[in-house]
């Protein structure tokens, strides 16, 4: 794909901090880290976003990321781990080839900077969660 920044990754034609490499996936160090260690899983095969990559990239990037949690949080020191997908620029995404997040985090609240974008603990309208249960049902078949 030209124009794309990770596809120019991928290429070679982009600087990038490399951390691992398997045949269909590529990862790497984000430029703008929410948390040190935070890192980007692509697949090398250009697809826009959630909703456009193939089962098989999926899979891949996935269980690549599922990996590299597991070093995160096992062999360095991490306490916990979020992998997060924007889909959409409404959604946060700024780089249209898919990547997931691995964002380590950190019990020290002092060296962890990321913060829960929603209250934690506030009930839902019951009719709205209702509603969108039904329609999304009825969608889904
Ligand atoms: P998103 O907003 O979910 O699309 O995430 C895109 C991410 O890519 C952001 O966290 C950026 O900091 C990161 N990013 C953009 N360009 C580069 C680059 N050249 N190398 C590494 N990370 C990048
Ligand atoms: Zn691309």
């Amino acid at each position: 794909m030209t124009n794309c920044i990770f596809c120019a990754i991928v290429a070679g034609t982009a600087p990038s901090v490399r951390v691992s490499e398997t045949e269909a996936t590529y990862a790497f160090m984000d430029i703008a880290p929410g948390n040190d260690g935070h890192l980007l899983v692509i697949p090398k095969r250009h697809s826009t976003d959630l909703l456009d990559i193939d089962a098989q990239d999926l899979t891949a990037v996935t269980l690549e990321a599922q990996r590299i949690a597991r070093a995160v949080v096992g062999d360095l020191d991490a306490d916990g781990v979020n992998l997060l997908n924007c889909c959409g620029a409404d959604a946060w995404q700024t780089v249209f080839h898919f990547h997931l997040h691995v964002i380590p985090r950190y019990a020290d609240r002092d060296r962890d900077r990321l913060r829960l974008p929603w209250q934690p603990g506030v009930p839902g309208d019951r009719q709205v969660m209702t509603d969108f249960a039904d329609r999304l049902s009825v969608a889904l078949g």
